[in-house]
């Protein structure tokens, strides 16, 4: 029988009690003792012992603490999640899904686990028609703020997946920091303000959401401390009861109820289609482990997501192309400029691809060990010009062709409706084993449906189907199954010892923001912390490659004499042009680690070690 090996953080989390009067969600006074003070921010931090990286102070803080009473790294991720639901509810949380990426320093294996939304059993594959009308819903307003475009959440299914699988502790234990964060409170930061006036409009169409999430008809203020007690009370029961308390009876009634009626507020303009989402749905929900995709880059094995997100896949296929070619050659002759080249072309090339062939593979035949392979690399980085940007789109590969043709199917340019929203984290613990994690509600605010007395938000994640379904498309809305992904988190072996871990939000600007800081880490010379705050630009298989200002106004005149037109990157959705919220951290030599956040995006990021040598 295994015998599971707690810790002694177990029993100081079992010490974390709910206060049982709980106070209303945003008040300048605390529930008890000291009001939570905004915590210190270190963008980088180097040491040894253990690391996390979130987009969340408090999140980060949680994480660390756990790694310092002997947790492992699932256990540190499963916390630091946790917390991020409490802080980052927007990006994250119990309602939505997500890709879990683990080595192991006991067996020296990297294994994954598929927390990705599933769609309802019912769902037809017109769900996205309205049938007032017999037209397509919009995008914007009907789709992203709906209970249509509800999946069935996988983050808690994931969460007691890994630490069954690898925790040492259990899921009680990991939900007992955040609980408390949950109920105390933290401190309102100008990301979190904002994100909130971004939602303003939908989060007011929901009561339950308004009440939340607005307090008085506003956001929180910053400075302000943002408390979440049933949030509080959902993880107690959580941990008092397991998955079960969620997947099954009452609260799994509510959820369901919710998304086939939403509780729209009375004088809201907003049009909600209903959804399909059922209990069975809820008490049918399954992870899927999976095998990481794998390919070998300039002397490293990059591990990745393999479908349903097309993360692995696109990361993968664009790094083999590269590595068709010598980069420090094409750097000594044409400069940095050269190289970005390469990169924006090689990205465009994979994800013509993604498009073709990625999908869900419970309904799809995913060609992904051909996709990954040299020979298709070949063929495929025949069609890469080093001095000329190839017209957009480019053509998918044919994957039927014999190896290294430099051959390609019809293609079309993709409709590309992902949002930017979601949060990564990134731990390494004592031992030598790392956690890769992305978790999504989708968009930033999810469908903008909090579960009523529930503390948090449903994800909108079935707009990652294709909204308008043509025929061959691997991603067309399937009942049961799950829609494409971008999600990457990337773990890098040197001579099988893990040597980086990365990965970032971002909807399909995931992928190239992977890509590039793999590139600027490996083919630029820079450090990881050059290569996190480089400035970054994305090319999606469209005539136009989305690039942040700053790396417009640096590269603009050195990329235009290769055919690339660069534009401004934002969404109608943000404030915010930027492209990512990474985190990585770097494993060097005898455990030194160098964990890094973002400097400046999403507010600035928190890395933290366990014990540090230099922040
Ligand atoms: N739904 C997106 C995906 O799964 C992530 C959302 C985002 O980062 O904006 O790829």
């Amino acid at each position: 029988m295994l015998v599971r090996r707690l810790r002694s953080f177990a029993v100081a989390a079992a010490l974390v009690a709910v206060p049982a009067a709980i106070a209303p969600a945003v008040a300048s006074a605390p529930v008890h003792g000291r009001p939570p003070a905004a915590p210190v921010k270190h963008a980088t931090s180097i040491g040894y012992g253990g690391a996390v990286s979130s987009v969340d102070p408090d999140a980060t803080r949680i994480g660390i603490d756990v790694l310092r009473r002997g947790g492992n790294a699932v256990d540190a991720a499963v916390a630091t999640a946790a917390a991020l639901g409490v802080t980052e509810p927007y990006s994250s949380g119990i309602g939505g899904g997500g890709y879990f990426v683990h080595y192991d320093a006991r067996t020296r294996r990297v294994e994954t686990i598929d927390g990705r939304e599933t769609a309802p059993a019912t769902m037809p594959h017109d769900a996205f028609i309205d049938p007032a009308t017999g037209s397509p819903y919009r995008f914007t307003p009907e789709l992203v703020t709906s209970g249509v475009s509800v999946g069935t959440p996988g983050t808690l299914a994931t969460w007691q997946r890994a630490l069954d699988r690898w925790g040492h502790g259990g899921l009680a234990d990991a939900l007992a920091p955040a609980t408390r964060l949950a109920a105390h409170g933290f401190v309102v930061d100008p990301t979190f303000r904002q994100q909130t006036l971004d939602n303003k409009a939908r989060f007011a169409a929901f009561p339950a959401t308004a009440a939340l999430f607005l307090p008085g008809g506003d956001a929180p203020a910053v400075g302000s401390v943002f408390r979440n007690p049933d949030l509080a009370r959902t993880y107690a029961l959580i941990a008092a009861r397991g998955p079960r308390a969620f997947y099954t009876g009452r609260l799994a009634a509510e959820i369901a109820d919710n998304v086939q009626h939403p509780r729209t507020s009375p004088d809201t303009t907003l049009p909600v289609p209903p959804g399909f989402l059922s209990t069975g749905d809820l008490a049918g929900y399954r992870t899927v482990d999976r095998a990481p995709t794998h390919v070998g880059y300039r002397g490293y094995d990059v591990y990745g997501m393999a479908p349903s997100s097309s993360g692995g896949s696109t990361v993968g296929e664009a790094l083999n192309i590269l590595e068709r070619f010598d980069l420090a050659r094409v750097r000594a002759d044409s400069g940095d400029a050269g190289v970005l080249h390469h990169y924006l072309e090689a990205s465009a090339l994979a994800f013509a691809d993604r498009g073709a062939y990625v999908g869900d593979p419970a309904s799809v035949d995913v060609p992904l060990g051909t996709l990954l392979s040299d020979e298709y690399a070949a063929g495929r980085a025949c069609r890469l010009d080093p001095a000329h940007a190839a017209t957009k789109p480019v053509p998918p590969g044919d994957v039927t062709a014999p190896p290294s043709a430099c051959a390609s199917a019809g293609g079309r340019e993709r409709e590309d409706t992902e949002n930017v929203s979601t949060t990564n984290l990134t731990v390494v613990d004592r031992w030598g084993s790392v956690v890769e994690y992305t978790l999504t509600i989708e968009q930033t605010g999810g469908s903008g449906m909090v579960v009523p007395g529930r503390g948090f938000l449903l994800n909108n994640e079935l707009t990652d189907f294709s909204t308008v379904y043509s025929a061959g498309d691997p991603n067309r809305i399937e009942p049961g199954e799950r829609p494409r992904s971008s999600m990457s988190p990337t773990i890098l072996l040197r001579e099988g010892r893990p040597f980086l871990a990365l990965g970032s939000p971002g909807g399909s600007t995931i992928i190239t923001t992977v890509l590039q800081m793999l590139v600027d880490r490996i083919d630029r010379g820079m450090s990881i912390e050059e290569a996190i705050a480089d400035p970054r630009a994305a090319q999606r298989n469209t005539a136009n490659v989305t690039a942040e200002p700053a790396f417009i106004a640096r590269w603009q005149d050195a990329l235009v004499p290769y055919g690339h037109t660069l534009v401004p990157s934002g969404d109608a959705f943000t404030s915010a042009a930027e492209i990512g919220a990474a985190t990585a951290v770097e494993i060097g030599r005898h455990g030194r680690l160098t964990a890094v956040a973002e400097p400046v995006r999403r507010g600035g990021g928190s890395a933290e070690v366990v014990w540090p040598v230099r922040r």
